[in-house]
C-alpha cells in the first residue's frame, strides 16, 4: 500500500510510520511540528518513507496513487489544547476535511484519529460505542472534543454522500516512548518528574481514573482497524482501570524514585472515570491489548531516562 501519515512526527503517527513500514508499505508524513517533533521520525532511514513538512488545514497535494490516509495530525494533550485552541479547532474540522477530499480524490480508505474525549465526562461506565458522550462545548477541552466530534461526523458523511470506505478509531489514554518530556499528559509528567527526584503532581486526590494502553497495542489495533471493513467507530485501549494516584504511586516505585506526591487542583472538565468496553475490537478485529503495565512502564521508563540523561542506579 502507499499510505499517507499525517502527525507523523507525533508520537502515535511515528509509530504507526515504524509499524507500516516494516509490513513493507510506502509512508508519506506530513507534519508542521506544532506538537510534533522532527526527533520522533529522524531515525527512519528507509527509501520507502518520504516527509513533507505541511500544514494540513490547506488543500493537501500528493502526487501518484494513496490508498490509505491515517489522519492523525492534531494537539493531543490537555495543555496544548490551552495553548493551540484555535490550530485543535481547525486540523479537527478543517484538516480533517481536506484529508477526507483527498482520500475521495484518490479512492483512498480513511482512517480518522478519534478519541475517548468523544465521551466526555462520561454518564455511562465502562463507555460502549454507541454511547454519545457528555461533552461540554464551550470548556478548554471543548476545542479538541468538539473537533474530534465533528471530524467523526464529517467522515460518516464523507461514507455515506461520497462511498469513501472509512474508519473511526476512537483511542483512549495511550503511553509509550516519544512522547514529549513537557507533554503534559499523566504518565510523562510522572515519569520525568519522577526520574529527576521532583515533586509528582496529582490532580484532585487522585481518585479519578484512567486505563492506559501501550502504544504498540494501539497501533496494531489501528492496522486491523485499517484493514478490516468496520465502518462505525471502534474503541482501542486497555480496559485495566486505575486511579490516578495509583499510576503516581507505580511510576516512583518502577523509578525507584524519592519523589513524593503532591496534589494540585484539578482542571476544568476533568473527566472522573475512563474504561473502554472493547468488546467490538475484540469481535470484529479479533483485538485486544497484550502488553501489561509493568512492561509497558519499563519500556518507557527507559525511554526517558535516555532522553534525560538519567542513568540506572545500581541495585
Ligand atoms: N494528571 C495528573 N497530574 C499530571 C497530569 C495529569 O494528576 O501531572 C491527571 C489529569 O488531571 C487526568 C489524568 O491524570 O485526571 C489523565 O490526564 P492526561 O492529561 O494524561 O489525559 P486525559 O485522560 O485527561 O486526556
Amino acid at each position: 500500500m502507499r499510505v499517507l501519515i499525517t502527525g507523523v512526527a507525533g508520537f502515535i503517527g511515528s509509530h504507526l510510520a515504524d509499524r507500516f513500514l516494516a509490513d513493507g508499505h510506502e509512508v508519506i508524513g506530513m507534519d508542521n511540528f506544532i506538537t510534533g517533533d522532527v526527533a520522533n521520525i529522524a531515525h527512519i532511514r528507509n527509501p520507502r518513507f518520504s516527509f513533507v513538512q505541511y500544514d494540513v488545514t490547506n488543500y493537501i497535494y500528493v502526487d501518484g496513487p494513496l490508498d490509505a490516509i491515517l489522519h492523525f495530525a492534531s494537539p493531543a494533550s490537555p495543555i496544548d489544547y490551552l495553548e493551540f485552541p484555535i490550530q485543535t479547532l481547525k486540523v479537527g474540522s478543517l484538516g480533517t476535511h481536506k484529508a477526507l477530499g483527498l482520500a475521495k480524490a484518490k479512492g483512498a480508505v480513511f482512517l480518522l484519529a478519534s478519541t475517548s474525549e468523544v465521551y466526555g465526562d462520561p454518564l455511562i461506565h465502562p463507555q460502549t460505542e454507541d454511547y454519545w458522550g457528555n461533552v461540554n462545548p464551550i470548556g478548554p477541552r471543548g476545542v479538541y472534543d468538539e473537533a474530534k466530534r465533528f471530524a467523526e461526523a464529517l467522515t460518516m458523511a464523507y461514507h455515506r454522500s461520497h462511498g469513501v470506505p472509512t474508519r473511526i478509531v476512537r483511542i483512549f489514554n495511550t503511553y509509550g516512548p516519544r512522547m514529549r518530556v513537557r507533554d503534559g499528559r499523566a504518565v510523562p509528567n510522572f515519569i520525568a518528574q519522577a526520574l529527576r527526584n521532583e515533586e509528582v503532581t496529582v490532580y484532585g486526590d487522585g481518585s479519578q481514573t484512567r486505563s492506559f494502553c501501550y502504544v504498540t497495542d494501539l497501533v496494531d489495533g489501528i492496522a486491523r482497524l485499517l484493514a478490516s471493513d468496520a465502518t462505525g467507530p471502534v474503541n482501542i485501549g486497555n480496559p485495566s482501570e486505575m486511579s490516578v494516584l495509583s499510576m503516581a504511586e507505580t511510576i516512583v516505585r518502577a523509578t525507584r524514585s524519592r519523589s513524593r506526591v503532591v496534589f494540585q487542583p484539578l482542571p476544568v472538565d476533568d473527566p472522573k472515570v475512563r474504561q473502554p468496553d472493547i468488546s467490538r475490537a475484540r469481535g470484529v478485529l479479533g483485538w485486544e491489548p497484550r502488553v501489561g503495565l509493568e512492561e509497558g512502564l519499563k519500556e518507557t521508563i527507559g525511554y526517558f531516562r535516555a532522553k534525560l540523561g538519567i542513568p540506572e542506579r545500581g541495585m
